[in-house]
């Protein structure tokens, strides 16, 4: 039959899980790269004031360029502080600066705090850069930034790491995420787990990855992220793990990840045409 227009259809994510060093940034923007050598544009918000999501996408991060403080404050509008990669434009990141540090405090006292993000991606300039994935990478605290990630997004992306106590402060995780849903926000659910820094000579990683799979279920990806070294090495160079080295496992797995997250992603979109048709 005739071809429709492709409906509107962002997905805003959010990367979150309080602990820290388990994979969230390496996640946002390796999976985002991914995403985006598919051919799907894709926009990383960095919330965490480290900025190394921002440093991983090459972005210009020093305090004073345009980032998500003062998209938080309302200062400037969302597509004034993107900036695309240079190697693909499909790519964006909106950087955190140092100035970040300081927002979760100057927030408390903010009208709508809890809301702020998602007014500033609510701006209907964003829809001319057609983005298909919106990965807010969050700081390692379940603060107001990381509120203002959960309001803002539909869907929750947690990066579980293959060690022990894995699992740990998931629980206090998922309770947020329902206080969230009941109070602020009641489209969000985890719609992703991601098994990251897995080493498959333990037995442990099996042991956590099995337990992880039969608490999440189809929720968890089937691309598990190895634990490997070319992963750690790529920000050190303002690159993600794609372009530093395209042939590595790590980068291989980030692509299956993309892969299948896009899969997933198209089959859904074809259920939703049939059952809206
Ligand atoms: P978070 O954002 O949750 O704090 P990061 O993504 O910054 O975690 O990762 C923590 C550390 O682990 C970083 O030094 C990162 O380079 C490293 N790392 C992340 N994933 C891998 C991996 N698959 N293999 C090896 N090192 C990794
Ligand atoms: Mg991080």
């Amino acid at each position: 039959g005739v071809s429709l227009p492709k409906p509107k259809h962002r997905r805003v994510l959010t990367i979150a899980n309080q602990k820290g060093g388990v994979g969230k940034t390496t996640t946002a923007v390796n999976l985002a790269a991914a995403l985006a050598i598919q051919g799907l544009s894709v926009l990383v918000v960095d919330l965490d004031p480290q900025g190394n999501a921002s440093t991983a996408l090459g972005a210009e991060h020093t305090s004073g360029t345009p980032s998500s403080y003062e998209l938080l404050l309302g200062e400037i509008a969302a597509v004034d502080a993107i900036q695309k990669n240079p190697k693909n434009p499909r790519l964006m990141c909106i950087p955190a600066t140092i100035d970040l540090a300081g927002a979760e405090i100057e927030l408390v006292s903010m009208v709508a705090r809890e809301g702020r993000l998602k007014t500033a991606l609510s701006d209907s300039a964003l829809d001319e850069l057609d983005l298909d994935f919106v990965l807010i990478d969050c700081p390692p605290s379940l603060g107001l930034l990381t509120v203002n990630a959960m309001v803002a997004a539909s869907e929750v992306l947690i990066p579980i790491q293959c060690e022990y106590y894995a699992l740990e402060g998931v629980g206090q995780l998922l309770r947020n995420i329902e206080l969230v849903q009941a109070h602020l926000n009641p489209a969000l659910h985890v719609s992703t787990v991601i098994l990251t820094m897995y080493d498959g000579r333990t037995k442990l990683a099996d042991q956590v990855a099995d337990e992880v799979r039969s608490h999440f279920g189809g929720a968890v990806l089937k691309s598990v992220i190895p634990r490997s070294v070319k992963v750690s090495e790529a920000p050190g160079y303002g690159m993600t793990v794609l372009d530093y080295d395209p042939g590595s496992r790590g980068a291989m797995s980030y692509l299956d990840a993309g892969r299948e997250m896009a899969a997933r992603d198209a089959s859904e979109r074809a259920g939703t045409e049939v059952s809206g048709a």
